[in-house]
């Protein structure tokens, strides 16, 4: 038995989230670096090839550090972190929109030349939604990048949400000289000579050094102070609540190539990031992590990075109480009971086998197709399940069949399975019965006809229907004439009817027409 309410507050359980080469892997091998689970810093890796793996495969292979593709977990400062991997790629999949349901903070890192980029805002919807905490890390201050000023508006403007500069730069690419720390009172030297020279105090006012320094000199100071006084007078102002609300993001600035402005990113993440919460149960009951009974839910199933072994990976986060190795829980969907003896998890640096987890930890269940995303499993004799979790509106779609007409058998358990798990979601033309993929981004068909073939033996034949817009009827008002090639209508996987709308005119056209008549939008 450990402590748990103890060990619950050491934890701190994320997701970085960012555009293609902003950075992510960089700053993942940093905190690495500073949790001492790797030595030495460098670029871990050339082109992204395959898009099945991880980026931490890479790190993986290089390092030869067991990083399994989908959670990180390493101490550092005190805490135990457990970093969750998103796949950052142009589109962004519905298993990253449900890793988001599985951490309790959220780290953007934004490339300083390139700013906020469009698909992000989804994601920052559904964090929003959450009410996640977002902590905003502009990257690459080495390289010429945008005014910083004008990266706090458009995070503002494009995601509507408050920002909170935590640092400040003092210029940027050829001229970068430092950071302003704004919230530890000291200015933060870029390549000092010594590393006694990197802190320097600041004065109590907070806008100039204690002591004179040759950075006064460089040709950004002025300006960079001069913004530092303008933010002190008309910026928001830091709000501890409406950052655990995910109201207000503090911004960082840094590069995680140099290693500059990681450290006390870090430190200061961690001291605002929340540690593990309660979580809300289909009763409206708030299951508090330290309370005894284990409780956990699958947010992804995923096949299992050996090609030799068929079986999946259940991945678990914990809610409440202690996982133990061989403890009996109860699956709530189908009421069996399931002994979790098989089990992996994620230390970075350690190959033993951990016995035990507790809330905020991410388990790997093996599994043999018991569970289904979304799955509570629990200890104890009073019943837990926890809140489903969303459906993400799929935008895109494709017609998909067997290309071997005879080879039914695979094609269909192969559909079953990937859809169970989440690769993808599924419709059935209302009166065809033909089968149509939807998706969240382009990559999940990509992943759907590779894993097809080289799972289940079936090559599928996809046919784009190009971006639709989908909204779920009420079967009662429902009348089959309402269907046009315009608004396509089938069935979802719980066989309620949807209409797929060819564009927003459509939709309206509708709505005119049909005025009694509810449409719904998931997220
Ligand atoms: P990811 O796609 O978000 O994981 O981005 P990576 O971490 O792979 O970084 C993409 C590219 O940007 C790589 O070539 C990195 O070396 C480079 N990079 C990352 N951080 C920085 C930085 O702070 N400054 C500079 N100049 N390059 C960086």
């Amino acid at each position: 038995m450990v402590n748990l309410k103890e060990q619950i507050d050491t934890r701190r359980t994320f997701a970085i989230i960012s555009h293609p080469d902003a950075g992510k892997t960089t700053i993942t091998e940093q905190m690495l670096l500073l949790g001492g689970v790797v030595r030495s810093a460098g670029t871990v890796k050339g082109r992204k090839g395959n898009f099945a793996k991880s980026d931490w495969m890479e790190i993986e292979q290089k390092r030869g550090i067991s990083v399994t593709s989908s959670v990180l977990q390493f101490d550092y400062d005190g805490k135990r972190i457990n970093i969750l991997d998103t796949p950052g790629h142009e589109d962004f999949s519905e298993d990253t929109y449900r890793t988001l349901m599985a951490v309790d903070s959220v780290i953007m890192v934004v490339d300083s030349a390139k700013g906020i980029e469009p698909q992000t805002r989804k994601l920052f919807e559904i964090v929003k939604e959450r009410h996640i905490p977002i902590f905003t890390f502009f990257n690459k201050l080495d390289r010429d990048g945008r005014p910083a000023m004008d990266l706090l508006d458009e995070l503002e403007d494009t995601l509507g949400v408050a920002t909170y500069p935590m640092n400040w730069p003092i210029g940027s690419g050829q001229v970068l000289s430092g950071l302003f720390d704004i919230y530890h009172q000291q200015v933060e030297v870029y390549r000092p000579a010594n590393a006694a020279g990197r802190f320097l105090p600041l004065n109590a006012a907070g806008n100039d050094l204690v002591d004179a320094n040759p950075i006064q000199q460089t040709p950004v100071w002025e300006e960079a102070r001069d913004e530092v006084e303008l933010l002190q007078d008309a910026g928001n102002k830091f709000d501890e609540k409406a950052v655990l609300e995910g109201e207000l993001t503090p911004v960082f600035f840094g590069s995680a190539l140099a290693g500059f402005g990681l450290e006390t990113f870090l430190q200061t993440y961690l001291k605002f990031a929340p540690a593990p919460g309660a979580k809300e149960t289909t009763d409206d009951q708030l299951i508090e992590p330290d309370q005894t009974d284990f409780s956990g839910f699958v947010f992804k199933i995923q096949a299992n990075m050996n090609p030799n072994h068929r079986d999946r990976i259940a991945f678990v986060r914990v809610v409440s109480g202690e996982f133990e190795r061989g403890m009996d829980v109860t699956l709530k969907r189908t009421g069996k009971k399931i002994r979790l003896s098989n089990v992996t998890q994620f230390m970075a640096d350690s190959r033993e086998n951990v016995e035990n987890a507790v809330p905020g930890d991410i388990i790997g269940v093996y599994d043999t197709g018991n569970f289904q995303i979304g799955d509570t499993i629990y200890q104890g004799k009073k019943m837990i399940e926890f809140k489903e979790l969303p459906t993400f509106t799929p935008e895109l779609f494709m017609h998909v069949r067997a290309k071997n007409v005879l080879k039914q058998k695979s094609f269909h358990k192969g559909v079953t399975q990937l859809v169970q798990e989440g690769t993808i979601q599924m419709y059935t033309a209302w009166d065809s019965g033909d089968y149509i993929l939807g998706a969240v981004g382009q990559l999940q068909f990509e992943v759907f006809q590779f894993r097809m073939a080289n799972e289940y033996n079936s090559e599928v034949i996809l046919e784009p229907m190009g971006s639709k817009i989908a909204r779920w009827v009420n079967e009662d008002d429902l009348d089959p004439k309402m269907a046009s090639s315009r608004n396509l209508l089938v069935r979802d996987r719980a066989e309620n009817p949807v209409f797929l709308f060819e564009n927003m005119f459509a939709e309206r056209w509708f709505n005119d027409k049909y005025p009694d008549v509810q449409l719904e939008q998931k997220l």
